[in-house]
């Protein structure tokens, strides 16, 4: 028998050699922070969109190893239709080994319809259809009459007001005629998934846009292994697009990109770094210095500095009056100070609770902290700059202070960006990690795999929220991994300073 999913299933639609690749060769699978992120907010936003009709059942049941109890929740979706129930969450079905549970069932007339549940804030991804066609075309297989299908996602523009609105929170979007379009060729496409599944031999699939859409694949590096390394898919600033287009020419290899020079003769600063990047890389160059660009640099600098950096989340479901979904809220920072050259580094830190809206009582501790006649240094300032506006906006009480201060904001990532300093090992990558690696390769104490507990941003986001939910002595870890992490952020932009000081 030909067992299939959903998930399964729009996998397929991605690119065959996905489900494939899950089954025979799962140990390749590299899920990275982003998508685990995608994965738990998911489950908050869908947990949340069972009460978007009022009174629910839900059919979701476990085994005493944790696993779901399919077979349970079958026999209890049947048991709920017999019963008229009107919303069924999570209804499970199973039509000859096609399996799909659907988020919210909904009476309607003599059918039902179906409510699939993403945590985006757009119901236009083309997934979200090949998705609910499969669900459709299961339904009415297994006797279910479905007379309408709707996505449900997140509206962006709500604002929270203190009690969540799920009807203002979540935008529904119809969906009908473009599910029945889809489910055409449903049929097909599940005929040719099975011939896929049941071979041993790896489908011969080459790289293609899938790899990229809509979510980065997670095999790409299995994919991609015989490639020579570097190759056109790691140059910098390069789109996907645009890499997958040369690399369709048989453009690939670093030699390849510098003989054909369209990635790097583009007459603009990317195309420069990229020349850079490719010829460091091919002559095994060590270190680029433009003595010049980094003392221009340096001369706009004064002291005292102050090296800073925001941490922030960006809940799915927003938590603080006056917030949106998604919406970045800085709840946290750290502040390195530098008072003359050669002087002690002083440091001071910020890290809100997350009971309560951290922004007040960060943005009265910052304009405390950083006087605002001060340089400030950050990396790819954007960011600091539009939370501090943010900030201001908020509180206009502190505004002009928070606007000084984010005028005075110098961007530690000019000098890399401009090209005044490459090294080979950045590896055509100018994040502040990427050049810490490459500045100090040997110094254990600026390597963010060595701290404990919270080692990028993404976590720190992710732990944040959960704070508030964790006893006692492991909150207090918690906290203390979260300052440890910020705070090796600005050290790290300290380090950087200092290593260009030291150039000239
Ligand atoms: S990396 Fe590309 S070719 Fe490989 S499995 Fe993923 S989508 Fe398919």
């Amino acid at each position: 028998m030909f067992y299939f999913s959903k998930s399964k299933y729009c996998d397929f639609r991605q690119c065959p050699k996905i489900p494939w690749l899950k089954k025979y060769k799962p140990e390749e699978y590299v899920v990275d922070e982003a998508t685990q992120a995608r994965f738990t907010t998911g489950n908050e936003v869908g947990d949340l969109a069972m009460g978007l009709f009022g009174e629910f059942v839900e059919v979701t049941s476990y085994k005493e190893d944790g696993s779901l109890d399919l077979n349970r929740m079958k026999e209890l979706t049947r048991q709920y239709i017999a019963e008229g129930r009107d919303n069924v969450c999570e209804a499970s079905f199973d039509y000859q080994g096609l399996y799909c549970a659907v988020d919210i069932l909904r009476k309607n007339g003599n059918g039902y319809d179906i409510y699939e549940v993403k945590s985006s804030a757009s119901p236009e991804n083309p997934v979200y259809i090949i998705d609910t066609s499969y669900q459709k075309y299961v339904l009415e297989r297994c006797g279910v009459t479905v007379n309408r299908v709707f996505l449900v996602t997140v509206d962006t523009s709500y604002v929270f007001d203190g009690v969540l609105d799920l009807q203002k929170y979540f935008r529904v979007t119809e969906v009908t005629p473009l599910v029945d379009e889809e489910m055409k060729g449903v049929e097909e496409h599940l005929r040719a998934a099975e011939k896929v599944m049941a071979s041993y031999k790896e489908p011969a699939v080459d790289l293609s846009c899938s790899c990229d859409k809509p979510y980065p694949c997670a095999f790409f590096g299995y994919c991609t292994r015989d490639l020579p390394a570097p190759s056109v898919f790691g140059l910098y600033g390069l789109s996907f697009k645009k890499a997958l287009a040369l690399y369709e020419e048989g453009v690939v290899s670093f030699e390849d990109v510098l003989g054909d020079g369209r990635a790097l003769d583009t007459g603009k600063q990317q195309g420069n770094l990229r020349r850079r990047q490719v010829e460091y890389a091919l002559e095994e160059l060590g270190t680029y210095v433009d003595k010049a660009g980094i003392a221009a640099f340096l001369s706009t600098l004064t002291f005292p500095l102050y090296f800073f950096d925001f941490e922030t989340v960006q809940l799915a479901v927003p938590r603080y009056v006056g917030t949106k979904p998604y919406q970045q809220i800085p709840v946290q920072y750290s502040l390195h100070i530098l008072r003359n050259e050669g002087g002690t580094l002083e440091h001071r830190e910020f890290l809100g609770r997350p009971e309560e809206d951290p922004r007040r009582a960060l943005a009265e501790r910052l304009i405390a902290d950083i006087p605002d006649d001060v340089c400030v240094l950050a990396y790819n300032k954007s960011f600091e700059c539009t939370r501090i506006r943010e900030l201001a906006n908020v509180f206009p009480d502190l505004s002009e202070h928070l606007l000084k201060i984010q005028e005075n904001i110098k961007d530690l990532l000019d000098p890399f960006q401009k090209g005044y300093y490459y090294n080979r090992d950045m590896g055509g990558s100018f994040s502040i990690k990427s050049v810490l690696t490459a500045l100090y390769p040997d110094e254990p104490e600026l390597n963010y795999h060595s701290l404990e507990g919270v080692h990028n941003g993404s976590e720190a986001m992710a732990l944040f929220p959960r704070l508030k939910d964790l006893p006692a002595d492991e909150r207090k870890k918690a906290e203390e991994d979260l300052l440890k992490y910020c705070a090796l952020d600005t050290y790290a932009l300290f380090k950087v300073y200092e290593k260009l000081r030291s150039v000239l």
